[in-house]
């Protein structure tokens, strides 16, 4: 992309209303446009990061074998009437009427709708195990919308639903589910640390939250300093292996790490002193095994081997798409800007052209961005005519993890310089190996 072909309208003041550094950088980087309170536009560089997120949700969903599909926003009362929290949920559900008088509501989540289409198309053991997903606009009617995408009212968020004939089978789906949610946000340059946490309106007994340490998280949290040490990496795992899941579980929740609600004093001061942490963090997942709440309710059963019909046992999964960039900024910047982790930056690698309208400072650019784009990375040139100070303040701004510089003096000993955003460091080579470097980083990637 040209940068004089882009919408990227960057902001140069600060934005008043923003209290935490996500959402000024956020604003200022020109990713989002606040519609009303905690409902935003999308603008194209805001959009591009939001999908980065989802492709790498919906790899890792697929490769646990769940299933992805998608559900309307738009829900009917009845269903909710029918699992008792049409009545529960409270003003944070947005209720709508439509013309014919019938009470709909946009979805907060979707165990309802989700059982419904079960019970219509599930009979038999033989179908399970299902674990089906969409991600999917959620409205929550959040008392105090803040912090940006962080605390929105309309917010993207991926939901899994998984269908079990066992209690042991749906500890099984629950596990996949923490192991994909490690993987995912790993991918994304994010240190998620599973803590045990309250299971509040929803019901059951096993849940984690995943959560990302940072001074502006609203959850105040309880753990042990080794649990930072632990990270999932590269290793091979089956998905279907109940003993490989679970041993990664164990590994990864054995250790204190507890949210508020689930503080145990006693057992933290176990821990040996010198790790004991008391600190924030920002929630961005939740699993749940909550067993046949919602299919006894909602009358959602199978036979069995012996003909029996059982109720199935479920779980529901969750991922904060879009606070994820918030999160990712907060636990990912400078005072500069924001340093995006290689999985999920918008563009992979910046041009900044510091002679334009110069012969061979423009075609240096050219080149650079033709190779770039022909080995398959998306590069953003900076082709306007400006000061070099101001193209670096707005790369910085927005946060590529690299930089090639071209300017005459660099050209006529026949280098360019290759920038990191996170370190600052810079090395000359030629345009070629330049380009040679970028694509191997992002072939690890
Ligand atoms: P919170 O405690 O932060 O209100 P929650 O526990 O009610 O969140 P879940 O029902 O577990 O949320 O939803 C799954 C994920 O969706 C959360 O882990 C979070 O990352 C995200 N999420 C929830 N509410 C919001 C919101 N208002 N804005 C943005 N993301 C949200
Ligand atoms: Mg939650």
């Amino acid at each position: 992309m040209r940068l004089t072909r882009y919408f990227l309208p960057v902001l140069k003041e600060t934005p008043a209303e923003a209290q935490i550094v996500s959402h000024r950088y956020m604003l200022r980087a020109g990713m989002i446009k606040q519609a009303s309170a905690g409902i935003y536009s999308w603008l194209p560089l805001g959009f591009k990061v939001l999908k980065k997120i989802e492709d790498i949700v919906h790899e890792e969903q697929i490769r646990a074998g769940h299933i992805p599909m998608l559900m309307p926003t738009l829900q009917s009362a009845d269903l909710w009437r029918e699992s008792g929290r049409y009545d529960d949920y409270g003003q944070e559900m947005l209720r709508i009427t439509d013309r014919h008088g019938r009470d709909m509501l946009y979805g907060p989540t979707n165990e309802e709708l989700i059982t419904d289409i079960f019970r219509a198309n599930v009979t038999s053991y033989k179908d399970l195990p299902l674990t089906l997903y969409h991600i999917q606009w959620k409205f929550r009617d959040e008392i105090r919308p803040r912090f940006g995408v962080m605390r929105g009212r309309e917010f993207y968020m991926k939901d899994g639903y998984n269908f079990d004939l066992t209690k042991e089978d749906a500890l099984h789906a629950y596990n996949r589910h923490l192991v994909s949610y490690l993987r995912s946000y790993e991918r994304m340059g994010l240190q998620a640390i599973p803590m045990r946490a309250d299971s509040g309106p929803i019901g059951g007994d096993d849940t984690h939250e995943f959560l990302v340490l940072a001074e502006t998280g609203e959850s105040e949290v309880f753990y042990d300093s080794a649990v930072t040490d632990l990270t999932f990496g590269d290793r091979e795992i089956d998905y279907d292996s109940v003993e490989q899941c679970q041993a990664i579980m164990e590994e990864f929740t054995t250790k204190y790490a507890r949210t508020d609600e689930t503080h145990d004093e006693a057992a933290f001061n176990e821990i040996p002193e010198e790790r004991r942490r008391v600190a924030r963090g920002i929630e961005v997942g939740q699993i749940f095994y909550f067993g046949t709440k919602y299919s006894e309710a909602m009358g959602a059963s199978v036979q069995d081997k012996d003909g029996n019909k059982v109720p199935v046992h479920m779980g529901s999964h969750g991922i904060g798409v879009s606070r994820l960039l918030g999160a990712i900024i907060e636990a990912s910047h400078d005072d500069k800007g924001i340093i995006w982790p290689e999985g999920v930056t918008p563009f992979h690698c910046g041009i900044v052209n510091l002679k334009q309208g110069d012969g061979d400072t423009d075609a240096a650019c050219e080149g650079l961005y033709a190779a770039l784009t022909k080995a398959g990375l998306e590069p953003l040139y900076d082709d306007r005519n400006e000061r070099a100070g101001g193209k670096f303040a707005t790369m910085d701004l927005i946060g590529l993890p690299w930089r090639i510089t071209v300017g005459p003096r660099g050209l006529k000993n026949g280098v360019v310089e290759l920038t990191s955003r996170k370190t600052g460091e810079s090395v000359e080579l030629s345009a070629e190996d330049a380009v040679a470097r970028v694509v191997e980083i992002y072939a690890g990637v």
